[in-house]
């Protein structure tokens, strides 16, 4: 599993939000979860739609359509050498 830790001020800096690949309609059917693992706490779940380099792969983003980890901050911070987290956990 990936090195990131998963927690609140990571999870603010992670850009998958504005990414090609995470369409608008995963974004909808992902944020009732999402909002829920805010409140159950981020660090106590397994799967979280976002920061993939830190939890697992996607349940809803199947296709590739360009990723942008390389220009977020993460990927310097932890020195991340992979992209598309949220296709293949652990990223490729
Ligand atoms: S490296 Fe990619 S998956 Fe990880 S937080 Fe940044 S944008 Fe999200
Ligand atoms: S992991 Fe990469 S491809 Fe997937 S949503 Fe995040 S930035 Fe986009």
């Amino acid at each position: 599993m990936g090195k990131v830790p998963k927690t609140i001020k990571n999870m603010r800096k992670c850009i998958c939000k504005r990414c090609p690949s995470y369409t608008f309609a995963c974004k909808i059917k992902t944020m009732p979860a999402n909002v829920m693992n805010l409140i159950k706490g981020v660090d106590k779940t397994e799967h979280h739609e976002g920061i993939y380099c830190a939890y697992e792969k996607s349940h809803c983003i199947d296709e590739e359509k360009g990723c942008i980890c390389g220009t977020c901050v993460l990927t310097t911070e932890y020195s991340l050498d992979k992209k598309y987290y949220c296709t293949a956990t652990d990223g490729k």
